[in-house]
């Protein structure tokens, strides 16, 4: 299947007030311009070097998101043009986004990741600590907190999925409904759970391989 006729099915399950980010990472600029020339415009990608080529080689009107894991050594190259960091997993990377954006002259726009899965190795604050971590992230001058991101467990189980998604879309209310500042974004839904993700509540999936197709890793 062709990327445009696979993005014409996926938005017939996609409603307006829902974003689409088209994860493009380890595909190349070819299959990217492909969904561009479809009307697509959000990229999400989770590696800082591939990132900043596609950046450099692609039309300027594309907003880039970082969905990856990102180390604060990192966060310097992508932070005078990234429209969105979604998985901000410390207040020590928090910091370090402060500080090279106060450097770029620039506000940037985050998620807070929440660990929902059962797996020990995702990354994210637990349900516990993201109030405070919230909290402590309105110090920050040149960082804005748009709301939180998260990724359900990899499993078959779609009712063990619809929970995960559900306790974070509980926890997104409960901040949004305490928040003085634009709170409006619920990360959550990729391409083997988007339905299930917007069912839930979602107001952002991030879909890859069924726009791209698999990923080659090598
Ligand atoms: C790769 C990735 C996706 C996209 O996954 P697909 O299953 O290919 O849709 C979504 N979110 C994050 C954080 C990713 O790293």
């Amino acid at each position: 299947m062709s990327v445009q006729s696979n993005l014409l099915n996926i938005r017939k399950h996609i409603p307006d007030n829902v974003d689409l980010v088209c994860v493009s990472k380890f595909h190349p600029n070819e299959s990217i311009l492909d969904a561009y020339h479809a009307g697509e415009r959000i990229f999400g990608e989770s590696k800082v070097q591939e990132l900043c080529t596609k950046y450099e080689t692609l039309p300027k009107d594309i907003q880039w998101h970082f969905i990856g894991h990102l180390q604060s050594n990192k966060v310097k190259y992508i932070v005078p043009f990234v429209e969105l960091i979604h998985a901000v997993d410390s207040i020590k990377l928090l910091s370090e986004i402060d500080k090279q954006a106060a450097k770029a002259d620039r506000i940037v726009n985050c998620l807070l990741q929440v660990h929902i899965g059962e797996e020990e190795t995702k990354f994210g604050f637990s349900p516990e600590e993201v109030t405070s971590a919230l909290a402590e992230a309105r110090e920050f001058k040149n960082v804005q907190i748009r709301g939180l991101m998260g990724m359900a467990t990899f499993t078959e189980d779609s009712n063990q999925v619809k929970k995960e998604f559900r306790l974070l879309k509980s926890i997104f209310d409960k901040l949004k409904s305490e928040s003085e500042y634009e709170f409006s974004v619920l990360s959550m839904g990729m391409s083997d759970d988007f339905r299930l993700a917007i069912e839930e509540g979602s107001t952002m999936v991030r879909i890859g391989s069924s726009i791209f197709g698999n990923r080659n890793y090598v």
